[in-house]
């Protein structure tokens, strides 16, 4: 007959490193910002790459099984549970290898994939999994998940013997072609899991004070290297940054109408101007003439040289230390001297 386990506060491995703050006023069911549609299609196209990152495993080494695997990690009076990305079946006749250019031994790996932008995988590179705890703890969480198994779950536990390690893959965001294998052995994978335990209890403790307690705590903020700009629960942290709804009908409705009218002119008077300034140079060109008088107001033609960087300002050694980064182009300016002090 199963024990019956304690009822125990419940976190996603993938969360469970959040800022606290946010993980406790979610467990209260507070009212949070929509995820903002952008971040919405940026994961949908990171399970999709997921699915990219597996085939490309599997074309090198024997298989990823239990994909999606659920695993659940007791830690004290809190449950941490996840699915993990798969686990890397690699063989003797597997040549894959890790970012170091180190073999991957054979044996079976858990497997995480992460599909990151350049500077993200610069930070990995430089500070490895130091540099983002929130994914240092989900590593761990999946890893002590499937090693210590809860045998009352009903999950199914791997044994520990079966897994050397963790492998970390990494696929660029802006180019898929670009993935990178990190191997973490058993040693570390423990040795994180012992460092994690330790941070995660605190942290959740926090989150338990805040949900035994009026609510959350702003002694408890700690929101990451990530900030807050993006975080669902900013208005409830930062109430006075909570943009104020204008009820439709209001006469503001009537401005912005105004502006984008404005704005609709103003850009096709631009492009009247260019349109404008590009006849009078092809005319001047043909006429081989750099300048043309129309009664009292007149059209010139210069040749100009633009700098990518405006650097004029800067103090002498910092102007030494940018110049190989500034390239300058040509054009030619077409000035055109209105009357009434209008200059184009
Ligand atoms: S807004 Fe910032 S401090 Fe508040 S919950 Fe989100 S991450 Fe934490």
């Amino acid at each position: 007959m199963p024990k019956k386990r304690q009822k125990s506060l419940e976190f996603r491995a993938s969360q469970v490193g959040k800022c606290p703050v946010l993980l406790a006023l979610e467990k209260m069911n507070a009212d949070m910002e929509p995820v903002p549609l952008i971040v919405q299609r940026i994961m949908e196209e990171g399970s999709k790459r997921e699915d990219d990152v597996v085939a490309w495993l599997e074309t090198k080494i024997d298989s990823v099984d239990s994909r999606q695997q659920e695993t659940l990690w007791p830690l004290g009076s809190y449950t941490i549970t996840g699915h993990i990305d798969g686990v890397a079946l690699v063989t003797s006749d597997d040549q894959l290898e890790d970012s170091e250019g180190e073999p991957i031994l054979p044996g079976s790996y858990l497997l995480e994939i992460k599909v990151l932008g350049e500077q993200r995988r610069q930070i990995l590179r430089e500070k490895g999994l130091a540099g983002f705890p929130q994914y240092r703890m989900q590593l761990a969480s999946y890893w002590a998940g499937l090693n210590q198994g809860d045998p009352d779950s009903g999950l199914e536990c791997l044994e520990p013997g079966l897994l050397p390690g963790a492998l970390y893959v990494v696929q660029e965001w802006s180019n898929p072609d670009r993935i990178e294998v990190r191997q973490f052995s058993r040693e570390y994978m423990d040795k994180m899991v012992f460092c994690v335990a330790d941070e995660l209890m605190s942290r959740l403790a926090e989150v338990e004070y805040m949900l035994r307690g009026d609510g959350w705590d702003e002694k408890y903020q700690d929101p990451g290297p990530l900030g807050c700009g993006d975080c669902p629960a900013r208005y409830q942290c930062f109430p006075e940054l909570r943009p104020e709804k204008v009820p439709s009908g209001d006469n503001l409705f009537n401005t912005l109408e105004e502006y984008r009218q404005a704005h609709a002119v103003e850009k096709a008077a631009a492009s009247q101007k260019k349109a404008c300034q590009a006849l009078f140079q092809t005319v001047m060109e043909e006429r081989g003439t750099a300048k043309l008088l129309l009664a009292d107001e007149s059209v010139s033609l210069s040749e100009q040289t633009r700098t990518n960087l405006s650097y004029a300002k800067l103090p002498a050694d910092l102007q030494r230390m940018v110049t190989p980064y500034v390239t300058e182009s040509n054009f030619t300016q077409v000035r055109v001297n209105l009357r009434k002090g209008g200059l184009s």
